[in-house]
């Protein structure tokens, strides 16, 4: 099996890195091998795209010309729809069902932008003297966009969607674990007519394909998204080239039931919050704090629902909970369980490989209740992107809102009361990007997205998500008259 090629400017280049395996993490087959870029290869792509940028056709391209564009690449992602939720399927295991709704979600992610860059205005601002002052939005250049291995479908557009209709041009490196979406996402661009150069993706590894891209001195933005420990090295290259950064990391949210919670809806709502996705997702639900006189009866729904969630293969029928991405992600998860055990939780439910046959080739893992561990528990304050909750007691809401603050992170939080005035002092009080109130994990587009503290820098999604990819300039007009 030859390697797949990668993306430079309108060329599809064979890698003179090493290859990476695509493994199917619900069979261990093999899906393809892809070929990668060595630091002379992630330079042409970047040159490709400084080119392609500076293009006055692309750079004073009209925004409604823009638009059509965005609008035309959405509507070949639509149309291309199910193929590729099935080869997201297949590089990291999540369900059919939701790798479609996450191609949905991608074509509508292209055409919330396409609206937001033709409706996108300059501003007059208010002068202090004989002028007219006014601020005008220009594209940074070229972006570098990082993107990890859970949800490629939707991380790649919400990057290459915006980085284009603010008039930049991108060059993308996906997750070694899914490598081709971008693939595809940049082979779609080219079809709908954005010019070759102005979307590049290179395979590769965070090092040497990725650490090389941030190096590049002609790339003049990062847009990351990953783990925290991997946000630092991408904020050192920032720091050190002084380029604007957008960070989305990692996050142990808390999930948060008062006593008088609906409890169906709480019950549903949490084991959903967290085992979605096999836990495999930023804002994953991790931690439970339960109002202590609800505490009991909440544990056994909790427990009786969580063993029922049906674990199967990610295209079977009825499938709730796939495999993890990979096997060594597995082997990271299970690890974890055994921290718990060590520190004394007590595993309620799961805590193992599921027994059947038909999944022990795959990288399954059974959906995880713990319990007994103080906040300060290992398994309570490091990120595990597992099907693994940890539940708490709490008595009063101070002790609870310390509790849930005390974490390294601040993504998101699930609260779940009948009492507005208790919902609206709780979601004040918590360090968060994104607090649901009788919800979770409901996300739009139109919604800025992005984490507190060691979660993240800057927000995605939104009219700011455009912003993000460019760069005010202040225009001051002397009016004599
Ligand atoms: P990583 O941080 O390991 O990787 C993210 C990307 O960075 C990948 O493309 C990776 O390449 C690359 N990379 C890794 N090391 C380097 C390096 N030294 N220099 C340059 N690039 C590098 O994250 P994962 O892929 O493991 O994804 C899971 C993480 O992503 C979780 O922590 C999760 O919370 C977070 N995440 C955050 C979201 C948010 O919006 N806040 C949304 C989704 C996920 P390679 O694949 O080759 O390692």
């Amino acid at each position: 099996m030859s390697a797949l090629p990668f993306l430079v400017g309108d060329s599809w280049v064979v890698g003179s890195g090493e290859p990476i395996r695509s493994v199917n993490p619900a069979d261990a087959t093999l899906n393809y091998e892809v070929s990668t870029a060595d630091a002379s290869q992630v330079d042409a792509a970047v040159r490709a795209a400084v080119k392609a940028q500076a293009n006055p056709c692309w750079r004073r391209m009209k925004p409604h010309e823009r638009a059509r564009l965005l609008y035309r690449v959405a509507e070949l992602i639509a149309a291309r729809a199910e193929e590729l939720a099935g080869r997201q399927m297949r590089e990291n295991g999540k369900l059919r069902a939701e790798c479609r709704g996450q191609a949905a979600s991608a074509a509508a992610t292209f055409r919330y932008y396409a609206a937001v860059c033709e409706s996108a205005s300059s501003e007059l601002t208010a002068p202090r003297g004989s002028y007219y002052s006014m601020t005008v939005y220009e594209p940074v250049g070229v972006a570098a966009a990082l993107t990890p291995w859970n949800s490629p479908l939707t991380m790649e557009a919400q990057k290459v969607a915006p980085a284009l209709a603010a008039g930049n041009a991108v060059v993308l490196k996906p997750s070694e674990v899914t490598p081709t979406l971008g693939l595809e996402l940049g082979r779609l661009c080219l079809e709908a007519g954005v010019p070759p150069g102005i979307v590049n993706v290179v395979a590769g590894r965070g090092q040497p394909t990725g650490l090389a891209l941030l190096w590049h001195p002609q790339v003049r933005m990062f847009a990351f998204t990953g783990g925290t420990a991997t946000g630092r090295v991408v904020a050192r290259v920032a720091a050190e080239r002084l380029v604007p950064t957008l960070l989305e990391l990692g996050g142990k949210s808390p999930q948060i039931v008062f006593a008088d919670a609906d409890l169906d809806k709480a019950v549903a709502g949490v084991i959903d919050g967290i085992f979605s996705s096999t836990g495999q997702s930023c804002v994953a639900g991790s931690r439970l704090f339960v109002e202590a006189s609800l505490y009991d009866r909440f544990l056994e729904r909790l427990v009786e629902g969580t063993r029922k969630l049906k674990v199967g293969l990610p295209d079977a029928e009825g499938s709730q909970v796939g495999p993890l991405a990979s096997f060594a992600h597995r082997d990271r998860v299970e690890s974890y369980i055994e921290a718990a055990r060590k520190e004394r939780g007590e595993v309620l439910v799961g805590g193992r490989r599921p027994d059947s046959q038909e999944l022990k080739k795959g990288a399954f893992y059974l959906p995880t209740v713990i319990v007994g561990l103080s906040n300060r528990a290992r398994v309570c304050q490091e990120e595990i992107f597992g099907p693994v909750l940890c539940v708490l007691p709490f008595k009063d809401e101070d002790e609870l809102v310390a509790q849930a603050n005390d974490t390294v992170y601040g993504l998101a939080c699930g609260i779940w009361t009948a009492d507005y005035r208790k919902a609206w002092r709780v979601a004040r009080a918590i360090e968060a990007g994104t607090i649901w109130i009788n919800t979770y994990k409901q996300l739009s587009i139109s919604t800025p997205f992005g984490g507190f503290k060691e979660s993240g820098l800057g927000r995605e999604k939104g009219v700011g998500g455009m912003r993000a990819y460019q760069l005010a300039k202040s225009l001051y007009w002397q009016v004599d008259a």
